[in-house]
């Protein structure tokens, strides 16, 4: 049993995630914008120092798992610079600033939230992917708004895979006795979806969307793959995206991957 930092708590798959740790008898600390134990705003960096500052407060500076849930859709009326803030700097930050805590935990392990709009939607702007990935905030969310949010919501998704398979396998995580993987989900039922399909433009879409298993998934399905990426049986699990997204990108895509070693990179 261990203290679990979950960021997105509030909230669809954060909560069902928090709840089931809970119950399997961890200590959860939630980060969101309002009904955490850590109220905080991810998509300022002042608002990420907090969070990282309020996590190091409640955990005394020991952290056994961390799950980085909070994000944003992709909304036409809703800039693309927020959700590079939000996803992807709000996730890589709070990662890189809740390392140290994570490295003093016991059998550690972080699992950050990829998308398999990733690979499931085309034309994602690759040079919004370099950006986030650059390190380039102001930069990173220039390309947002002049691509708008449905278009950077993959790029963000991608920036943190791409981000987690660089950093996994380094000293600083794998080698400091932290495992760290991302999901990759697919359409699941919750408040952001709901969000979604009342969007204007893509909203009608949504339930046109390809799940060969037949339905959107719960968020409890998520959360317990989360579960099992965070526990003893996954020690030997480092720097996969694990998609669980009823089977739309082994449909969409069959032969894509495994990528053959030496395959030129998709940039
Ligand atoms: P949700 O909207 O139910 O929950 C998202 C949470 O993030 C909310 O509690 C919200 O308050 C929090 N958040 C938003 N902006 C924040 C900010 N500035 N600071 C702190 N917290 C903030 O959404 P969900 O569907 O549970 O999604 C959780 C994660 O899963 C997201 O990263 C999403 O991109 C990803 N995801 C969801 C789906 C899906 O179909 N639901 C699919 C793929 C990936």
């Amino acid at each position: 049993m261990g203290t679990i930092v979950i960021t997105g708590a509030s909230s669809g798959i954060g909560a069902a995630t928090a709840a089931r740790l809970s119950a399997d008898g961890h200590r959860v600390i939630g980060v969101d914008l309002e009904r955490s134990d850590v109220d905080a705003d991810l998509s300022t960096p002042a608002g990420r120092r907090a969070a990282i500052q309020g996590v190091s407060s409640l955990s005394n500076g020991v952290v056994d798992g961390l799950v980085t849930f909070a994000g944003l859709a992709g909304l036409t009326r809703r800039p693309g610079s927020l959700l590079v803030a939000v996803n992807y700097f709000g996730t890589v930050e709070l990662l890189a600033g809740l390392r140290e805590m994570l490295a003093r935990g016991a059998s550690s392990a972080a699992v950050a939230i990829s998308s398999n709009s990733t690979t499931c939607q085309p034309g994602v702007p690759l040079d919004l992917v370099e950006a986030c990935l650059a390190g380039d905030e102001p930069r990173a969310k220039e390309i947002g708004d002049e691509v708008g949010s449905l278009a950077a919501y993959p790029a963000t998704k991608m920036a943190i895979a791409r981000w987690i398979r660089r950093h996994a396998t380094q000293p600083s995580w794998v080698g400091a006795g932290i495992t760290l993987n991302a999901i990759a989900p697919g359409f699941t039922d919750t408040p952001m979806t709901d969000e979604v399909r009342r969007d204007p433009t893509i909203g009608s879409a949504l339930d046109q969307f390809p799940i060969p298993v037949g339905r959107a998934g719960r968020p409890e399905e998520v959360a317990g793959l989360v579960a099992f990426l965070l526990g003893p049986d996954a020690r030997f699990v480092c720097g996969s995206i694990v998609f669980v997204d009823g089977g739309s990108d082994a449909l969409l895509r069959p032969d894509d991957w495994p990528a053959p070693f030496g395959s030129p990179p998709n940039r």
